[in-house]
């Protein structure tokens, strides 16, 4: 049996170091391996899948720790924060990031250039893990998913070998990947087509629900008359009464509509407006913005905390759709809840040039609900949120994998949601020829085919 032999930390549990390197964005959930490898470049990566394949452990991987879903109890872990490498190629505008990389680096890297990548609302997740979720952007209507911008890959399998793939050398393995993430390998290098955006017309308005009720019902009418520069969202969220919030949100159940336009500015103020008339405004944050800021768009507070999340695709959202999804969540539902309904469409309807596993492209919607742990269980975070989505099982086409949420949320049968029928049967089948002990099984598990 090969001993383990990596450049990187190897720590085992009561170590200095352990639990720092298994303590992830999620503080709701942990993996408990028998050994954790902190690789440092995809060497190490090989020598700990082949070590670990070696004793029959399972294997877990991961980055920033924003997408937990499901904990390794022994086994092997590989943390990939230490393989920080981004190299933007101007002339071919494209970026290739090693497996540590998180999205401020390469929104940094790539600007003087003049192009950007498409990053999600939040620069401090994880590039790779993000893109083979899928990868919903920022600008998604605009340029589509990010995964199918994916050019190459650097994957160790879990025969231990480490492969470079392009559609083209590897179709199967590559298709499998994007939308399949760990179950098919750990990805320690991806190269990805940039966009060339340097600005954009974005920022928040933000509504009291109390004084517009009607808010979302305007918003789901406006969003069937814009193009597909318009990238917009809104978040419920309710503010707690406490000072270090601003005070126009102050203890207030807020809407807050976040707006990307990649168009002209003055276009994207002529098609903002008919928001404005949908009723009082708190505060508003529309500007003309480089797109080096285009993370103050939605402000995601980069603080670890504890939560459990649970999202669908719906195929619209009508108003007996908005009763239902109120008549659960706002100012008295029983577990404080942040609501985000992004609106989809433009070119994430489109099929990508080459096949890999995102699917409910033809969504119109994706609405994900995250419940913070401070006061409340699991257990009964996961209650309400099942309550929810039952309510609105009439508009839901499926899962969107990146916003699974972990425990009992992350089971085979609801990953199975997060995929087209077909491309699960096809993925199950590569889960047998790639993982067939299904060593990779401390994720959105696919269990392989018989
Ligand atoms: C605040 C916030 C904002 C977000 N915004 C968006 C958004 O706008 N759009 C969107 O699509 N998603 C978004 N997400 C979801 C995010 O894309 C996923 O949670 C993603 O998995 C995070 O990747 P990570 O590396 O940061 O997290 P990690 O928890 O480190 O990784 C998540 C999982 O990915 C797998 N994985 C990690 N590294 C590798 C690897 N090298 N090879 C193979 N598999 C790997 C493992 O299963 C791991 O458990 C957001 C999440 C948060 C918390």
């Amino acid at each position: 049996m090969k001993s383990l032999r990596v450049d990187g930390p190897v720590l085992l549990p009561g170590q200095d170091g352990f639990d720092e390197e298994r303590t992830g964005f999620n503080l709701a959930v942990r993996h408990s391996p028998d050994v954790i490898v902190g690789a440092t470049r995809a060497e190490d990566v090989a020598a700990a899948v082949e070590f670990a394949m070696g004793r029959g452990w399972p294997i877990a991987v991961q980055n920033t720790g924003h997408g937990f879903s499901t904990p390794i109890e022994g086994g092997l872990l590989i943390s990939t924060r230490r393989m920080g490498g981004v190299r933007v190629d101007p002339r071919a505008g494209t970026a290739r990031v090693e497996a540590g990389v998180r999205f401020e680096q390469v929104i940094r890297e790539a600007a003087p250039y003049g192009l950007a990548p498409l990053n999600g609302s939040a620069p401090h997740v994880g590039v790779v893990s993000y893109t083979l979720g899928g990868g919903l952007p920022l600008l998604g209507r605009s340029h589509g998913w990010a995964a199918d911008r994916v050019q190459a890959m650097d994957v160790v399998t879990a025969d231990g070998r480490l492969r470079h793939i392009t559609p083209d050398s590897d179709v199967d393995l590559y298709g499998a990947l994007l939308g399949g993430r760990d179950n098919f390998g750990i990805v320690t290098g991806m190269e990805f087509d940039l966009v060339p955006v340097t600005r954009l017309y974005g920022g928040g308005l933000f509504f009291d629900s109390e004084d517009v009720p009607g808010l979302l019902e305007g918003y789901t009418e406006w969003t069937a008359t814009v193009p597909r520069q318009m990238n917009s969202s809104v978040a419920l969220i309710p503010f707690p009464d406490d000072p270090s919030v601003p005070e126009p949100m102050r203890g207030r159940y807020v809407y807050h509509v976040r707006i990307a336009f990649t168009g002209p500015p003055e276009e994207g103020e002529r098609l903002v407006q008919p928001l404005r008339l949908i009723g009082l405004r708190l505060m508003e944050t529309l500007s003309d913005l480089p797109y080096s800021q285009s993370s103050t768009i939605h402000d995601d507070p980069p603080i670890a905390m504890p939560w459990a999340a649970d999202n669908a695709m719906l195929t619209s959202l009508d108003n007996k759709a908005i009763e239902a999804l109120l008549g659960h969540v706002g100012p008295d539902a029983p577990l404080p809840t942040i609501v985000e309904l992004r609106h989809l469409g433009g070119a994430l309807a489109e099929p990508p040039a080459h096949i890999n596993a995102v699917g409910h492209r033809d969504a119109a919607y994706m609405l994900a609900v995250l419940t913070p742990l401070a006061g409340a269980g699991v257990a009964d975070a996961h209650r309400c949120l099942n309550r929810l989505f039952h309510d609105l099982g009439p508009w839901r086409a499926g899962r969107f994998l990146n916003f699974m949420g972990h425990g009992d949320n992350a089971d085979r049968e609801r990953v199975r949601t997060s995929y087209e029928p077909h491309d699960h049967g096809r993925l199950a089948a590569l889960k047998a020829v790639y993982d067939p002990t299904n060593a990779f099984r401390a994720n959105y598990n696919i269990p392989p085919a018989r």
